[in-house]
Order: C-alpha cells, then structure tokens, then sequence
C-alpha cells in the first residue's frame, strides 16, 4: 500500500471543495511548499455545479442562478468570471388555480380568486393577532400556521413543502427556512392582495448567471485557479477515514496522513467511512430527479421559474434557462428544467415521473405536445435535500463531536448535512483556506 504525508486532504471536488484549494492559491506565499490533494469520487469535478451542452442546449444539473449577497463573493465570483456574467431581474411565479402569481405567495395573492383570497387573508389577520412566536425547531406546519395562518399553510406553504420534502409537514422542522421563506408584514400582505404592483422581496431579487458556459464556468475557474496549487484526484473516493491518526485510506488502496482534513461528501457517507454507521443511517434526503428539455417554439413568457404546490401536478418547480439566458437555447427553442423529488429511501420510477411531467408541462400550458421537445437530459440527486426532520439536529451535532479538535472541517450543503447555496459554499471555504495559511 503506498503512503503519503500531506498537509491538505480535500474530500469532493464540488463547488466548495474546489474554492477551498482556489483560495489557498491567492494567500500562499509563492515558495509555499504546502501539499492540497482533492480527491474526487466521480471521474469530474464540479458536483451539483456542472452544466452539460446538448443539442446545442446548455443546461446545469437544474438551474443554478448566483444569489450574491456578500460584497466579499460578489468580488470574488466577479473578478473569476471576469465579465462573464449577467445580472438578472428575478421573475418568479406560482402557478395554482389554473394562474400565475407573483413569487412570494404570502405577499402577492393578487390574481388568485377572491375565495381564496379572503381564506389566506383571514388567516393571515388571525395569526398577527394571535401573535403567537414561531418556533423553527418545532414542526413546519405549526411554524407555518403561526407564521401565516390557515390559508397560506393550506394553500400553499403546506403542500409545496410537502411534495418538495416528500414528507408530511408535521415530520419535518423549519430551521431551514431562514433567510429562505420571506415573512410578510400585514401591510404588504394586504398590499400584495389587492395590487399587483408590488416590489420584489426575497432572498433572490435579482441574481447572476454566467453568459456562457453555464454555472459550469464558476467551478472552471475556480479549478484552474485550483491546480496551482493542488493535485485532483478524479475516479477515486474515501473508503475509510481515521481522524484520530489523520489518516484516509482511498478506494485504489493508498494511504493519506493528512494535517487538515476538509470534507464536503454528504454527512452520512463521511460519517460511514469514519465507522459510525448509526448516526449515518439517520439522516435523510429527499432525492430530486432534474428533466432538462429543449423545446421547439417560443415560451411565450419571460419567467425565470415557477413553483408547483399543487398536487395533480408531479414536479415541485420549473425553471426556464433560456428566458435566465437566451443563449441557453438555439434560435428559435426555449429550454426548462423540471424538478420532481422522491421519497429518501424508496426506489424511483423515473421513466413514470417524465411521463407525468410531460402531461403536467401540457396541462399548465408550458408545452404544445410532447413532439414539440427536442432535447432530454436526465440528471438524478440523489441527496437533493437535505431533510430537517426531528433527529437531524442531534446526529450532525454528534458527529461533529467526534470529530472535534482532530482538524475536520464539515463544510458545503452536504459536507455540512443542511440547506444552503452556492454562495455560502464559497464563504465557507474562504474561511476555511484561511486557517489553513
Ligand atoms: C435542485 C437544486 C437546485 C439548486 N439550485 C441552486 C441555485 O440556484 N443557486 C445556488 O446557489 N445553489 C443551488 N443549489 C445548491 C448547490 O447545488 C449546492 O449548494 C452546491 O452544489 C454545494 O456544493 P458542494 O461542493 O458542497 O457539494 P457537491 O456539489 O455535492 O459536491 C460534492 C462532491 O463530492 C463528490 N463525492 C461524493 N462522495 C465522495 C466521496 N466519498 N469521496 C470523494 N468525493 C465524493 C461528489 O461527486 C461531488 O463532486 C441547488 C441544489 C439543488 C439540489
């Protein structure tokens, strides 16, 4: 078995993984003999954040859009990007009733009818004057009823989340929902009942996309800039990890001693290699199955995505690259990307899940006829979402308690077993290159 000494063993070449060697390349000294191995299960890097060109369409593993909010990423993904980048108006929709309205539901019922309306307002009224505080880490569907009232929860939050999470709202927290779930004040609910013009709030306002290339051109820039310092290693994975010797043997049988150990592999896998296979087998994710179509024709709308919280349709969300970027798809097509979650643990049936939503594309009008797509790309994610049920908290918790003081940093959307985007991987791993120079 060969063995190596090295100061940093990187687990998962994704996005996170990825910027914490990019970063390190920006603050080492030039003569710095620092060793940064990435070692990567598939044979590519770029995780979630890869973008395929098919039939002249480039689609990612569903849209991924750059919700930049801190002015230090912002700088970073801009001077990486390096002009190629555009920023984008959000138009974001939800289609229930046979109608579209404006994304956040709880402040734009405008458009819905007048008896739903008057459900989501009353209880809306309710829940201020009940005043209840909501707690994040009791159910979502209690969260949400002392958030919203009974209206919105029944018409919206409740089952979007639902389909979304494959659970019922009763068996799952929100501590999720953080800066994720807008809380409309009642004036602005009121506002947003009986106007439809009314400002964009959320955590997505506005948001980049690259110009070409996909999101696929931040994790190549973050990979070139990566090399300079780093060895990747793609095909091979951790079979077994040792984090009181600091020591990782890799599935072509060779041995790691490591000085810091970054893991961004979903939570459970790492905590499996590490022998600790009962907290592994706690968590859960709901596994979301990407349909990516090129379409012939004109969407006839400019909507960036739309959620789905209703059940007669399969899919959750439907996003539309080609109004995020017109050079998404050749002239004369659009392009979309539908999302349709399964049960954590159950075996999928994704030839019936694209059936149903091809008749679910036609029955919302967002497709002529199942002759008019001219490109399919499948992509499954088999983690999609992390589930924020009731163990949750206290397994990552206790993991992370092993692995205390011994230089293991749990980092990323699955390295770190939450709900998170792409901005926060990359703050993460700044701050973590950072300890390490
Ligand atoms: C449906 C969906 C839509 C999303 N949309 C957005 C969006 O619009 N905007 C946004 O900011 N974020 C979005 N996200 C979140 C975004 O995808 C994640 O935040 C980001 O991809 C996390 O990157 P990562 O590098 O931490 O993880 P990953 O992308 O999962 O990368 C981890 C890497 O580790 C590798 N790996 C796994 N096991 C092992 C092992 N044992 N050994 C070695 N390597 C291993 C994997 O192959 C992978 O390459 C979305 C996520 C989903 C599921």
């Amino acid at each position: 078995m060969s063995s190596r000494k090295i100061d940093n063993l990187i687990l998962g070449g994704g996005i996170t993984g990825l910027a914490v060697a990019a970063r390190l390349s920006e603050i080492l000294p030039k003569s710095s003999s620092v060793e940064t191995l990435i070692v990567e299960k598939s044979p590519f890097t770029g995780g979630l954040c890869r973008s395929v060109a098919k039939d002249g369409f480039t689609y990612d593993y569903s849209g991924h859009l750059l919700h930049l909010r801190r002015p230090d990423i912002r700088k970073w993904v801009f001077n990486m990007l390096d002009g190629n980048l555009r920023e984008v108006s959000r138009d974001a929709r939800i289609y229930s009733e046979g109608r579209l309205t404006k994304y956040p539901y709880q402040m734009n019922l405008w458009g819905l009818s007048g008896s739903t309306v008057k459900e989501c307002l009353s209880g809306l009224i309710d829940a201020h004057i009940a005043a209840r505080a909501p707690k994040p880490s009791g159910s979502f569907l209690k969260w949400s009823l002392d958030i919203f009232g009974g209206g919105i929860t029944k018409n919206f939050m409740k089952p979007y989340n639902e389909k979304l999470f494959r659970l019922s709202a009763g068996d799952f927290n929100a501590e999720w929902c953080g800066g994720f779930v807008p809380r409309p004040s009642l004036e602005d609910a009121l506002r947003g009942a009986f106007s439809d013009a009314h400002k964009a709030v959320g955590y997505n306002a506005s948001f980049f996309y690259p110009r070409r290339g996909g999101i696929q051109s931040l994790v190549d820039a973050l990979e070139i800039r990566a090399r300079r310092v780093c060895e990747i290693r793609a095909g091979v994975f951790a079979e077994k990890i040792y984090p009181d010797s600091k020591r990782a043997i890799l599935s072509d049988g060779s041995e790691i001693k490591y000085r810091h150990l970054v893991s961004t592999i979903p939570l459970k896998d790492f905590a499996r290699a590490c022998g600790m296979k009962s907290p592994a087998d706690n968590l859960r994710a709901a596994p979301v199955v990407c349909f990516n179509l090129g379409v012939k024709g004109n969407a006839g709308h400019g909507v960036h995505w739309m959620y789905f919280p209703e059940k007669k349709f399969n899919f959750y969300r439907v996003g539309f690259y080609s109004n995020i970027n017109p050079a998404s798809a050749p002239a004369g097509h659009y392009s979309m990307y539908v999302e349709v979650s399964f049960p954590s643990g159950k075996r999928r049936d994704i030839a019936r899940a694209l059936d149903g939503a091809v008749s679910g594309l036609i029955d919302a009008g967002l497709i002529g006829s199942p002759s008019k797509i001219v490109s399919l790309d499948i992509r499954p994610m088999p983690n999609a979402y992390v589930v924020y049920d009731f163990a949750r908290a206290n397994t990552v918790e206790k993991i992370r308690k092993a692995v205390n003081g011994k230089n293991v940093y749990l980092a990323g959307r699955y390295g770190a077993w939450k709900y998170s985007y792409m901005e926060e991987s990359l703050a993460e791993a700044r701050a973590i290159a950072e300890k390490f120079v």
